[in-house]
């Protein structure tokens, strides 16, 4: 059952214009980019990992196809588009965040949230 609690992805949705009633998913760009076109895809309702319906799960799907193909056409320098999940059942907002990985870039692997320190196994970087 879903929440009633606000998160950053709630918050950053009640602020954009971009959301219609009948989105059920929606890209955002990310508060801290860990590169340029770093984008958050969520569904439009605060729901976690277990919350989410069937027609939720397409329109994240498509949410998250869409977000890839338009970074991409932006930028040619694009090689690679992580999309790296964050299912919070407790608390959280389930979300994506895709991540375009340029040519010659630093290859993100384990490090997709760098000076995050989240799930970073170098020491530099946690
Ligand atoms: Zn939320």
């Amino acid at each position: 059952m879903a929440n009633e609690q606000t998160c950053f992805i709630c918050e950053a949705l009640d602020a954009s214009p971009a959301k219609t009633p009948d989105d059920q998913a929606v890209a955002i760009p990310f508060r801290a980019p860990q590169f340029p076109g770093h984008t958050v895809v969520a569904p439009a309702a605060h729901h976690d990992l277990e919350d989410v319906t069937d027609e939720e799960w397409i329109a994240i799907g498509q949410a998250a196809r869409r977000t890839s193909i338009r970074t991409r056409a932006e930028d040619p320098d694009i090689e690679k588009i992580y999309l790296v999940a964050i299912g919070d059942v407790d608390r959280g907002h389930l979300h994506f965040h895709v991540l375009p990985k340029r040519k010659n870039g630093t290859p993100l692997g384990p490090f997709v949230f760098g000076e995050l320190g989240w799930i970073s196994s170098d020491p530099k970087l946690s």
